[in-house]
This record gives C-alpha cells, sequence and structure tokens, in this order.
C-alpha cells in the first residue's frame, strides 16, 4: 500500500464527516494492504488480537461506511460470503473454485461489452463484473 491511499482514504472519510477511531483507522489499513480480497469474518480474526472489544458488527459497520464513501467495492457471491477489495481502480477478478480465494487481473475495459448490453436490452449500462473461475496455483500444487 502506498502512504498516498491511505491519505487519500483518509481525506474522503473526513470530507464526508466520518469520525476516525482506532478500530476504523485499523480495518482501513488492513484493507488497503492485502490483496487478498478478505471476508469480514476474515478482517475479524486479523484484528481481533489487537482490538480485543471489537465486535464483528464493527467491522460490518465500518464496511458499510467505507461502501458508501466509495472506498471499498463488496463482491457478493449469493452466500453471504462477501469479499471485500479496496481496489477501486477497474480490474477483473480470477476465482479458485477450490479455497474461493481471489486474484486480481488486469485486462482492457470491457466497455463494448456495455455498449452492446445496452443496444440488446435497451437498458442504461451503470457497470459491469467479470469473473473468470478456475485452480489457483497454489491448489494445484496440492493435488
Ligand atoms: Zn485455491
Ligand atoms: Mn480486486
Amino acid at each position: 500500500m502506498s502512504a498516498t491511499a491511505l491519505q487519500e482514504a483518509l481525506t474522503k472519510l473526513r470530507d464526508a464527516g466520518v469520525r476516525m477511531t482506532p478500530q476504523r483507522h485499523a480495518i482501513l489499513t488492513y484493507l488497503l494492504e492485502t490483496m487478498s480480497h478478505p471476508t469480514v469474518d476474515e478482517i475479524y480474526k486479523s484484528l481481533e488480537g489487537k482490538f480485543p472489544n471489537m465486535s464483528i458488527a464493527t467491522v460490518y459497520n465500518n464496511l458499510r461506511t467505507f461502501k458508501e464513501a466509495g472506498l471499498v467495492r463488496e463482491l457478493t457471491y449469493g452466500d453471504n460470503s462477501s469479499r471485500f477489495d479496496a481496489n477501486m481502480l477497474e480490474h477483473y477478478h480470477a476465482v479458485c473454485v477450490k479455497c474461493g480465494s481471489v486474484e486480481d487481473f488486469h485486462y482492457p475495459s470491457l466497455y463494448e461489452v456495455e455498449e452492446q448490453a445496452a443496444i440488446s436490452t435497451g437498458f442504461q449500462i451503470e457497470t459491469h463484473r467479470m469473473e473468470v473461475y478456475g485452480i489457483c496455483s497454489c491448489c494445484q500444487i496440492k493435488n
């Protein structure tokens, strides 16, 4: 994580009138440092040693605040196992069907797909999400 990314995030929150707390700061820093697209549980487990009074609900509430401020995106998988990504630049994900890990990959943005979808459906397209599924390199070694 670059120091600027944290600084920018802190400025955004301050401008949105969000009060900073040590826990909020720790969750934000953790999200900006990790590349692993953690679940709420993973974030909670990695910080509970440092903040014994912190609850899962605190983590949830902070993630909602960050989401509203445009600092993280939530990747839902339809089974309550949302993952959180603080990389707001356009990118795509490869998801491991064995362990659930999520890795970033970059590819020119698929804006033609949005245009084609708009033409085909008459929708005013706002965004798109593309994921590829497979077996990650760790899981390949284990087998
Ligand atoms: Zn895997
Ligand atoms: Mn990502």
